[in-house]
């Protein structure tokens, strides 16, 4: 079994499966141990074994019908909870939503599976909510089902960039962690990473130059927004996960970047923590780009690909961009130059996703372990 570390703070994520309709039970399969559940599971269902999808070290994996799972009744209930109680249904539908994890070194980092339509409660109360982490070990450890060689299998072990050391990592990660939750309802984003830069003038100027490419709203202020301040505190660390390897010197910039995209697309609708974190998701390539600030990138640039730029506008913005960055200017003047002969301003968002998806492919890979 792996060791684990949750990726959200503690007892401030909940759910309630009566509100939702079963999303988690419809076509999305469902796994668990042979020796736990899934060899009697088989006996007792055994027209199951011709689902099996998936096979490795004592796990087992099923296909669903896309539209529900085999054992999901019409009032939402799981049948094999029904008839033969909590013990025997499968470990990943006893996990959900925690389930969703990457592992570093010989650590799960668990963040929650936001398919689940999960609220935030606050002020956080481990010893009533879902998200409670004693709560998830305990699930955890008896589903048996977290471990390195399915991991690895999975492909979710993370590769480390060289240098990088698993424990410091994730010990980076538990600080930012509990830097967020500390944050809850008291302070905002903002505050919570300024703590991780050496120099808040700097970042400020930089944020400020992104914010007028980008033309994003005012920034939070102690009390105002509170309740998507709090949604973006909680979420965040989470999102964090998929981005583990983002260096130091990018990464508060690359969030504060997002919170603001978070912000102005929340204006659109009311943010449930589901919203937040596809916007986050949806703006971290873009973010990260714009996140190395008045920094030169390290990158190939000259493998950039101007037939990647639909349109003479873009293309001409991408050549100027190539040039100013080969030349080494950092990388917010070479936009702010490409971008000098683009004026609407959502050309200007197009070129910008444009080019961060064209350099993602440059970045330098992380080396194996
Ligand atoms: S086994 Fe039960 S809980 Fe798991 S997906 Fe099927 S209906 Fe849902």
């Amino acid at each position: 079994m792996l060791n684990l570390q949750m990726a959200f703070p503690d007892g401030v994520f909940h759910y309630a499966c009566s509100e939702c309709d079963a999303l988690c039970c419809r076509g999305h399969g469902f796994g668990g141990r042979l020796e736990r559940e899934m060899s009697s599971l088989v006996q007792l269902y055994p027209s199951l074994r011709l689902a099996l999808v998936e096979h490795s070290s004592g796990g087992v994996s099923f296909h669903n019908p896309a539209r529900s799972c085999y054992f999901l009744e019409d009032d939402r209930q799981c049948r094999i909870q029904r008839d033969h109680g909590y013990d025997l249904k499968p470990g990943v539908c006893v996990l959900f939503p925690f389930t969703n994890f990457r592992v570093v070194g010989t650590t799960a980092l668990i963040r929650p599976h936001f398919l689940c339509p999960l609220r935030v409660v606050l002020p956080a109360d481990p010893a009533s909510v879902e998200g409670s982490h004693a709560k998830i070990l305990e699930a955890a450890e008896a589903s048996g089902l977290l471990n390195l060689d399915d991991a690895e299998a999975a492909g979710l072990a993370l590769r480390l960039p060289r240098g990088v050391r698993p424990e410091a990592l994730l010990q980076r990660e538990a600080r930012v962690r509990d830097a967020c939750a500390e944050a809850l309802r008291r302070t905002t984003m903002l505050e919570v990473l300024s703590r991780f830069v050496p120099d808040r003038t700097a970042f400020d100027e930089s944020y400020r130059r992104c914010s007028a490419l980008l033309d994003l709203p005012e920034e939070t202020r102690a009390g105002d927004g509170r309740e998507l301040e709090d949604t973006l505190l909680a979420v965040l660390p989470g999102h964090r996960v998929d981005h583990l390897t983002v260096p130091d010197s990018l990464w508060p910039l690359m969030h504060r970047v997002q919170a603001g995209i978070v912000r102005a697309c929340t204006s659109l609708r009311r943010a449930a923590p589901q919203d937040v974190y596809s916007v986050l998701e949806a703006s971290a390539g873009l973010a990260r780009l714009l996140a190395w600030g008045s920094s030169a990138a390290p990158v190939h640039w000259a493998k950039l690909k101007p037939g990647a730029f639909t349109g003479a506008e873009r293309t001409f913005a991408a050549f100027r961009f190539q040039r100013a960055a080969a030349a080494g200017k950092p990388v917010l003047d070479a936009i702010e130059n490409a971008l000098a002969e683009i004026g609407s301003p959502l050309e200007r968002v197009v070129f910008l996703r444009n080019l961060a998806e064209e350099l993602q492919v440059l970045e330098p890979r992380p080396r194996a372990r």
